[in-house]
């Protein structure tokens, strides 16, 4: 549980903006689906009520002086570079969107309402991903309350994804030399699901290393996509504490000995939690936060820039469990 001014679990310490300086946390209301009520069964909201919860606990002074916002959405030159025009053009259409976001009522949208409720926010996404991965390059590591669209591909949309937001910032940040030519980046996806839009984003990018932790027999069983995975750890269906955070370490040791790298990405889905109504694991609340730490833990370790990305997650919980999670991600240890 947290508590006011101090995080739990191990390694419990006071939280100082000293402990904290030079982390950012992104943030921006926009992130959030403005969608009407009854249109999708999952939480739209989760990047603000994690907001309101982290500035709940660590105070508004120290949340407003953590937290920077984009101050405008991802650019279509931006959103070129990952995606086809054909792709860009084509999902604001009611069939192709109500596939995107799994939901049938999108079809009875315009093609204007379909943009401004759900495909806006994930172009401010987008620019909250570059921005958190810029700052994370700076500074050593940053978070955002959104992000990880894993299920986008450059012609094709799903999951709920219809723009692939860390690709999309990684192909910007080598645009503007902000990554040296072949600065290697790792992926680890902790999202339930396999990253397959990620990996199909970067079939040609073997500067980019992929591990994934998920099970195969859950969507999108995209074989193309699990070709390009680096290093595949895989779990069956109702898969547990125990056997999740040993999978997890025996991963993460293989990718420690792909490094060195100028930035790791987390993608610390809470889909794996036992009352997800998607997820195919069991994973208690302890369980999330435990991998959440390991993975934290094992990019410090070798000092090595992270991002911390929301990626899936669709209980009641979830907006709860990220903003714990972002809260001890956010203090140096
Ligand atoms: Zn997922």
């Amino acid at each position: 549980m947290l508590a006011h001014g101090r995080v739990s679990g191990q390694g419990e310490a006071e939280i100082t903006d000293e402990r904290m300086s030079g982390v950012k946390i992104l943030h921006h209301p926009n992130f959030d689906f403005p969608v009407p009520e009854g249109l999708h069964p999952f939480p739209m909201d989760r990047a603000c009520a994690a907001a309101r919860i982290l500035s709940s606990h660590l105070g508004a002074d120290t949340w407003k002086a953590l937290s920077a916002a984009p101050s405008h959405e991802i650019s279509r030159k931006d959103l070129e570079r990952t995606h086809s025009a054909g792709h860009l053009d084509s999902i604001s259409a009611p069939e192709a969107a109500a596939k995107i976001f799994e939901a049938d009522e999108v079809r009875l949208l315009l093609d204007s309402e379909i943009d401004t409720i759900l495909l806006r926010p994930q172009r401010w996404i987008c620019a909250g991903t570059l921005m958190a991965a810029k700052a994370a390059l700076t500074s050593g590591s940053a978070l955002s309350t959104a992000g990880g669209l894993h299920h986008a591909a450059p012609s094709k949309g799903g999951g709920f994804c219809a723009y692939a937001d860390l690709p999309v910032a990684l192909a910007a940040l080598r645009a503007e030399g902000a990554l040296a030519d072949g600065g290697r980046i790792a992926i680890c996806d902790l999202d339930a699901h396999m990253g397959n839009g990620t990996a199909r984003c970067l079939l040609d990018d073997p500067s980019a290393v992929l591990m994934d932790v998920h099970c195969p027999t859950s969507y999108p069983r995209d074989a193309v996509a699990f070709g390009r995975i680096d290093i595949p750890v895989l779990l069956d269906v109702q898969a547990e504490d125990d056997a999740y955070l040993s999978a997890l370490e025996r991963g993460l040791s293989e990718l420690a000995g792909r490094g060195p790298f100028a930035l790791i990405v987390l993608l610390l889905g809470t889909d794996p939690f036992e009352d997800d109504p998607v997820g195919p694991f069991r994973l208690t609340e302890g369980g999330i936060l435990e991998r959440d730490r390991i993975a934290i833990q094992a990019c410090r370790r070798n000092s090595t820039p992270f991002l911390v990305l929301p990626a899936g997650g669709y209980s009641d919980q979830s907006a709860r469990l990220l903003a714990e999670t972002i809260e001890k991600a956010a203090v140096a240890s």
